[in-house]
């Protein structure tokens, strides 16, 4: 059983606790305990995370979803993929990549020689835009110290940044994944491969080609 699709009870957030129902009311001492409490540096497993996030409330997005997506996959992961952001079935079963990018995503990590249950994936932010619009880059940097925990938890090898907004989340925000994509760069001591989305091989299949060579290079990155 995968620990992170569990149907744990979801964790009050810190503004729906008694303690914490009006935050104005906490003396200076509880507010910073409250504060580091929720903080995802604390968390010290990436089941205590998620447990964070699913209480989270950071920012204008968890108001219009459904649920935290969180992310899913091995622990001990050589390779992450970081997508933009859930969408509607994604929001729908609490799953990355589950709708038709998911599937395309799943045959290309099956052609790289990788089962989905071999890597790790998640998303640059952890609850569906709205209108699938997206995510704003102050969103990006709410929900960014979640990502952090989880690659140091994690520690891959290998991140995947995949789409723009992955991509300028990690990297640099002005990146242009057209002229990024392919090229060897990296995050926090860790190598990351920039690809086009699956979503974007979807609506235009000549991205397919060179994001098969970006995969070739990965492959024979963690190969070595
Ligand atoms: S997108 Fe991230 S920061 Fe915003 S509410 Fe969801 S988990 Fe919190």
């Amino acid at each position: 059983m995968n620990p992170y699709r569990s149907d744990q009870p979801k964790q009050r957030s810190l503004f729906e606790s008694d303690e914490t129902a009006n935050p104005a009311s906490l003396t200076p001492n509880a507010k910073v305990a409250a504060s580091e409490a929720h903080d995802p540096s604390s968390a010290d497993s990436l089941a205590a995370l998620k447990q964070l996030a699913d209480a989270c409330e950071r920012c204008q997005l968890r108001s219009g979803c459904q649920q935290v997506v969180f992310g899913e996959g091995n622990a001990d992961a050589d390779l992450v993929l970081v997508g933009e952001g859930p969408g509607a079935d994604e929001d729908r079963m609490g799953r990355p990549f589950v709708g038709r990018a998911g599937r395309l995503l799943d045959r290309m990590l099956i052609a790289s020689g990788l089962d989905r249950d071999d890597i790790y994936i998640t998303n640059i932010v952890k609850c569906r835009p709205p209108g699938n619009r997206t995510p704003l880059p102050e969103e990006r940097a709410i929900c960014l110290p979640y990502l952090v925990r989880q690659m140091e938890l994690i520690r891959p090898k290998v991140i995947i940044s995949a789409g723009a907004a992955a991509t300028q989340g990690l990297l640099d925000p002005t990146a242009k994944i057209t002229k990024i994509r392919g090229t060897w760069r990296e995050w926090q001591g860790i190598a990351v491969m920039p690809i086009f989305h699956p979503a974007a091989l979807l609506r235009d299949p000549g991205k397919k080609a060179p994001t098969w060579e970006d995969m070739k290079k990965v492959m024979s990155f963690l190969n070595q």
